[in-house]
């Protein structure tokens, strides 16, 4: 039976004796060695972090279970959030798990198709807002003071310590942490987790080192590598189209006390990426998610990254989440035939 990171990872965690050890399996993902992709741009070891194998499909389980065991330990009976997707399906699942009902801010527009049909599924209270996800987070954080409800965005800390147990999980599989972590930054929460997990796991000498941390914006939002707010965030990996990141100050923290950098990738290098890990390796994530491997691949362009050293890319989500997405790297024809097998036959030979 599957533990679930709370139990496994109990001893790093806010947990007290009277936290319920709640589980949908969350954790434990696969860590998974690249090799056409490495071969390619000569790496010695490259490995992709496969968070898209979480319950509902990305990061978001490990730092909800937390914040929802929080949150029902505190009495709370109703969760709150904002998200651009993938927030909104994980509070949902395990808001139902729990027998809490949910309640999800959704900015119009901007949300994959994937994703607002876990929160329905799930059974979910959607409000759909008439602005962006940030305009929806500033709502859901008043609304939160004002009621009895508990908020479960990435400003809740509670999320940040499940989060960070992806960090334990990469050094337990590698056997001590990678050089580098290559990583996408939205709201910057994850990257803020991550490099919490890898400080801790070196202090208590699990590892002998902590990577340095590579975090990823879309060029069309990426406030962080600019030094200012962007008011209309564009790119079409909605799961980091944020214009004013919650955990800012701690991502710049990751960066510089890692010795990392905070760039940006543009839409086109997401997408080439995004069909790169498809193709090279089999692997299908979420258009934010390949924003990890067009900044790693940047930064090797770049020189940035030694080529002999270890290196992770966190793929955050499942390509399933958006669906609509693969007609940008759909280039071979879908095509209809009868049943006559000599048709089918040509059309094979002819490929
Ligand atoms: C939430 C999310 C991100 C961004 O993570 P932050 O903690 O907001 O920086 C990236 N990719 C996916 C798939 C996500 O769901």
């Amino acid at each position: 039976m599957t533990q679930g990171v709370l139990q496994t990872y109990r001893e790093f965690l806010p947990i007290t004796p009277a936290t319920p050890m709640i589980t949908l399996g969350e954790g434990d993902t696969p860590l998974v060695r690249s090799h056409r992709l490495a071969e390619q741009l000569g790496l010695e070891s490259l490995y992709f972090k496969l968070e898209g194998s979480n319950p509902t499909g990305s990061f978001k389980d490990r730092g909800m279970v937390m914040a929802v065991a929080n949150a029902i330990e505190h009495d709370s009976k109703t969760l709150i959030c904002a998200s651009t997707g993938n927030t909104s399906a994980s509070a949902a699942a395990y808001g139902a798990h729990c027998n809490l009902s949910t309640v999800v801010l959704v900015p119009k527009g901007n949300v994959a198709r994937g994703k607002i049909a876990q929160a329905i599924a799930y059974g979910a209270n959607i409000l759909v807002i008439n602005g962006n996800f940030d305009q929806a987070l500033t709502m859901v954080r008043e609304l939160s003071s004002r009621h009895p409800i508990a908020l479960v965005n990435s400003v809740n800390p509670y999320r940040i310590e499940g989060q960070k147990t992806a960090a334990f999980e990469v050094s337990d599989a590698l056997g001590d942490a990678p050089d580098y972590l290559c990583i996408p930054v939205g709201n910057a929460g994850n990257i803020t987790a991550y490099w919490k997990g890898f400080k801790e796991y070196q202090e208590t000498e699990h590892t002998t080192h902590t990577p340095q941390m590579f975090g990823f914006q879309a060029e069309g939002s990426a406030p962080i590598v600019r030094g200012e707010i962007i008011e209309n965030p564009e790119t079409i990996a909605s799961a980091i189209r944020i214009g004013n990141p919650a955990s800012w100050k701690s991502a710049l923290e990751a960066r510089d006390e890692s010795g990392g950098i905070i760039d940006a990738v543009t839409d086109e290098e997401i997408l080439a990426a995004y069909k790169l890990l498809a193709r090279l390796e089999g692997i299908f994530c979420e258009p934010a998610s390949a924003a990890s491997v067009a900044g790693m691949m940047k930064s090797v362009a770049k020189g940035l990254i030694d080529k002999d050293k270890m290196v992770v890319c966190v793929l955050t989500g499942s390509g399933l989440k958006d669906p609509d997405l693969v007609n940008q790297i759909a280039d071979i024809p879908l095509r209809e035939l009868g049943t006559e097998i000599d048709d089918v036959e040509r059309a094979i030979l002819s490929m």
